[in-house]
């Protein structure tokens, strides 16, 4: 294995990382490079696709371990709907392999292209988080690479893979993942859409429709004070004939349309919305985009899993309307019974300062018993901010102010979209930190796996 040196960001690129990246092929390649370093206690970070926003899976002037290239599915039973992948296979490559024989992955993020060892480094959640929980409840086996070299096969039944789920690469690598599949008899979902003229009505809303749904989220326009928005839930299709649902599980049937709503080519959507940004015209676009829903009141349509799933790939390059500094996302999660209350009071926050999001995400969340869990038994907002020269040090605090916000009334902070979080707020969200941290002592003594973000939040710190 030779190592490349790369300038690497995450996803939100508004903050940079020169490293040397060493791509690894095999659990083997691995194995040897884990010993070595921890042989000559030389920190390393582990790196899937660097869809984590923030530093998640960087580290400055240092070295990198690249897991795509572990690549193989290496076994899929059709009938049982059980598949054995490496950690470097794509939520993409996975609905890919699965989809065409009826199954379809059970948690998904907002985007195909993070490993699967990423997602479960992160425990992602879905929009059917408050049915199913985090991608870590789905899987039965891990394969990893402790940090002195030695592989370790673990299941739900151990301490440690409570541990590893969620634990943002710090405790070893995950090379395998057996994962239990969700059986779908159709490639399509039935979708209704709904207009909300506040957030108090989108909470209402989503709460008295999450029993009856398999998937939702909400789009919040937070340029507006109300917080007006959009809130679409889906329900996986069944009784179509059965010529009907094969077609639709076919993967030519999944793909994207190259026209966003029939009309406007997909590739003309980034360069348009980077227009809006320099002008008031984002609240405008928003504005209609409320309005259109509004209008046309409550309405069903059918749209593929992939298209529902993965809204944000549909348009090339979108994250280019924040060029040239990038975006930070800011996501909080709030139990339900201070949620609406807490929610207000943030974008309250962000108008009070002018920084608004281009970009306000709610969905519903439940609780789960992994170590660094993330979720609570609520609702969630993310918040998607420019970067600007001249504002940056200002943003940074509003998001230092916001995770306060909400860790104080018992929420929490997400770790795959933290740029700003301060070491305080990370032993304040987490009560499993101190647990963690000697899993991290006992497992790691020379803390050779390390990334730019556990450097910020002291992840590796000894209990005083
Ligand atoms: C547009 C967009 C939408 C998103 N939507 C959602 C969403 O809806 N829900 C959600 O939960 N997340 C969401 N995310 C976040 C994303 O799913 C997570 O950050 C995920 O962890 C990214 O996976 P990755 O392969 O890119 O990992 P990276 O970002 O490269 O790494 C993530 C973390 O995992 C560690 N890691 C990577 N590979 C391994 C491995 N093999 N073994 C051990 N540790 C490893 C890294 O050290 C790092 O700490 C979204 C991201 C984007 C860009």
């Amino acid at each position: 294995m030779r190592p490349e040196s790369h300038v690497l960001a995450g996803w939100g690129e508004a903050q940079r990382a020169v490293c040397r990246s060493w791509p690894a092929t095999s659990t083997d390649d691995v194995v040897a490079l884990l010993r070595r370093f921890h042989e000559e206690q030389r920190p390393i970070a582990l790196r899937g696709a660097g869809r984590s926003y923030g530093d998640a899976a960087t580290l400055d002037g240092g070295d990198v371990l690249d897991l795509r290239r572990l690549r193989a599915v290496r076994a899929f039973d059709r009938e049982s709907g059980h598949i054995t992948v490496e950690a470097g296979v794509t939520i993409e490559d996975l609905w890919r392999t699965t989809l065409p024989a009826g199954w379809w992955p059970p948690v998904v993020p907002g985007t195909m292209h993070p490993t699967l060892g990423g997602c479960i480094a992160m425990n992602v959640h879905g929009k059917n988080h408050f049915a199913v929980g985090c991608i870590g409840e789905h899987v039965e086996e891990l394969e990893v690479v402790l940090p002195g070299g030695e592989i370790r096969t673990l299941t739900p039944a151990d301490e440690l893979f409570r541990a590893v789920v969620g634990g943002f690469g710090m405790l070893g690598v995950v090379t395998a993942i057996r994962l239990r599949l969700k059986r779908v008899e159709s490639g399509l979902l039935d979708v209704t859409a709904l207009a909300t003229a506040s957030l108090a009505d989108m909470h209402r809303e989503l709460e008295a429709r999450v029993p009856d749904s398999d998937y939702a989220v909400g789009w919040i326009d937070a340029f507006h004070g109300s917080a007006r928005g959009v809130l679409h839930t889906a329900s996986y299709r069944s009784g179509d004939d059965a010529a009907a649902a094969r077609a639709s599980l076919a993967l030519d049937g999944q793909d994207l349309p190259a026209r966003i709503m029939k009309v406007m080519p997909r590739d003309k959507v980034a360069p348009l919305l980077r227009r809006a940004t320099r002008f008031p015209g984002l609240r405008g676009i928003n504005t209609a985009k409320y309005l259109a829903t509004r209008i046309r009141g409550e309405h069903r349509f059918t749209q593929s899993l992939v298209a529902f799933s993965f809204l944000l790939d549909y348009v090339p390059r979108w994250k280019s309307i924040y060029d040239p500094h990038g975006l930070v996302q800011q996501q909080s999660f709030v139990p339900k019974e201070r949620a609406l209350e807490v929610q207000q009071r943030i974008l309250a926050t962000c108008r009070e300062h002018r920084i608004i999001p281009w970009l306000a995400v709610l969905k519903r969340h439940r609780p789960d018993d992994f170590l660094m869990s993330h979720s609570v038994d609520g609702f969630s907002l993310a918040l998607d901010f420019p970067v600007t020269d001249d504002k940056r040090g200002r943003l940074w605090w509003l998001c230092q102010e916001l995770d306060r916000i909400a860790i104080e009334a018992g929420g929490n902070i997400y770790l795959a979209k933290d740029l700003t979080a301060e070491p305080k707020t990370l032993a304040a969200a987490y009560p499993g930190l101190e647990r963690f941290r000697e899993w991290k002592r006992e497992l790691d003594p020379h803390g050779i796996l390390v990334t730019d973000q556990a450097k910020r939040l002291a992840v590796s710190v000894s209990r005083s």
